[in-house]
């Protein structure tokens, strides 16, 4: 039994039957969000909050989702479970943090952060009787929502902006998704998606779905259960779109509010330099989110000049004493090595913002005194090689000898 109560809207109140569900309110159009019987999840959680920890992620986590058919999951499970939270060997000693921890957020099924929400997605859609999903996308949830379409016998349409690395439209075409690669940037395939959807009956699993943010608030269970219900002082998030760490952020006072944790963390967001509305915002001390022009970056994830869940995670930064703070190509490719060559672990470069940005708060002096800080690591390498591949130098073809290896390797 679900501790969901239902679908509300955020603006006015009304609730949405799921049978007639939709992404906006009919009354008044405002975005609709899962509300929880928290007294019920409490009582659910007392009981197994430490104890599980393996298989489906969606089993895992049923007390806190809005299921209502858990025998649906096996058919949309590709191997989603709770991702590792590792200790940095390396890099948190240099920049002076007791313990950096590393969520690994990139080793979902599709390699990205995305499996987490899109599995949730691909299961509401089963249980309301959609047969099509859709999603306008920057590369890694379109690859996503065309894996579990495929699983759950769906089908797929999703709608990519223009500069999508060659290596995530290769993916999304493996899955056999039907690809609309839109002459613009994420917004502008965002509308075009938003006017199919007028006409077809689609379920789009993007950032507006509110099952999208229901199931992102898994992450922040992870980490408690992971650091034995320790708070870290901080969590750190690349921010696009901003739904993942709005709702992380969600999960955090969910727990709060159910006596799990005394506190918050400090919640900080890193945007590209290249496209960072919210970190003006938060500097000019403005709730408003004005749209930036983008600027060239090799980054083609994080560039969301009007992000949806834009004023709360402002709001989350505030008021945990957070912050915002942008880094540079050169910054988060500086990085993307680092974290390969020291901590063995390849990133995309919205994988690698998180630590770019700590580093640079730490570096400013804009932060002090954290000792146990969580960096969300969201995009594998492999999703956009050519990061790594633009900046290493491809070996030289040596002689298959011994003495040509050794006078190339120098020993
Ligand atoms: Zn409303």
């Amino acid at each position: 039994m679900t501790c969901a109560i239902g679908l509300f809207c955020e603006n006015c109140g009304a609730e949405t039957p799921e049978s007639r569900f939709r992404l906006k309110c009919a009354s008044c159009g405002g975005s609709l969000d899962v509300k929880y019987d928290l007294e019920s999840m409490k009582n659910k959680l007392s009981e197994s909050f430490f104890q599980s920890g393996s298989g489906s992620v969606l089993k895992q986590w049923l007390d806190v989702l809005p299921i209502n058919n858990p025998e649906l999951i096996d058919k949309i499970y590709l191997g989603e479970v709770e991702t590792p939270l590792i200790c940095s060997s390396s890099l948190g000693k240099e920049l002076g943090i007791e313990n950096l921890y590393y969520k690994m957020e990139f080793t979902g099924p599709t390699l990205s952060l995305k499996d987490r929400a899109t599995s949730l997605c691909a299961l509401k859609a089963l249980e309301l009787g959609y047969d099509t999903l859709c999603i306008p996308s920057s590369g890694n949830n379109a690859a996503s929502v065309a894996a579990y379409a495929s699983k759950a016998g769906l089908n797929a349409v999703v709608f990519i902006q223009k500069d999508v690395s060659p290596a995530k439209v290769l993916k999304i075409i493996a899955y056999g998704a039907r690809v609309v690669r839109v002459d613009g940037d994420i917004s502008m395939a965002s509308n075009v998606c938003s006017e199919m959807l007028e006409k077809h009956r689609w379920f789009n699993c993007g950032g507006s779905n509110p099952y999208r943010f229901a199931a992102k608030r898994t992450v922040a269970y992870e980490i408690i259960r992971r650091l034995g219900g320790l708070v870290p002082d901080a969590v750190v998030f690349p921010v696009g779109g901003a739904t993942g760490m709005a709702s992380a952020y969600t999960g955090f006072v969910e727990m709060r509010t159910m006596g799990m944790i005394p506190s918050l963390p400090r919640m900080i967001g890193v945007q590209l330099e290249a496209c960072d509305p919210i970190t003006r915002a938060f500097d000019e001390g403005s709730e408003v989110i004005q749209p930036v022009t983008i600027k060239p970056s090799i980054s083609d994830a994080l560039k969301n000049t009007s992000p949806f869940q834009g004023k709360q995670v402002l709001k989350a930064a505030r008021e945990t004493n957070g912050m915002f703070v942008s880094v540079s190509d050169e910054e988060f490719i500086r990085t993307i090595r680092l974290l390969a060559t020291k901590e063995g672990l390849f990133v995309e470069p919205a994988g690698a913002v998180s630590v770019a940005g700590i580093s640079k708060l730490l570096a400013q002096g804009r932060l002090k005194d954290v000792k146990t800080v969580v960096c969300m690591l969201t995009g594998h390498g492999l999703n956009s090689p050519q990061a790594a591949i633009d900046t290493e130098a491809i070996p030289a073809v040596i002689e298959p000898e011994v003495s040509a290896v050794e006078s190339y390797l120098k020993i």
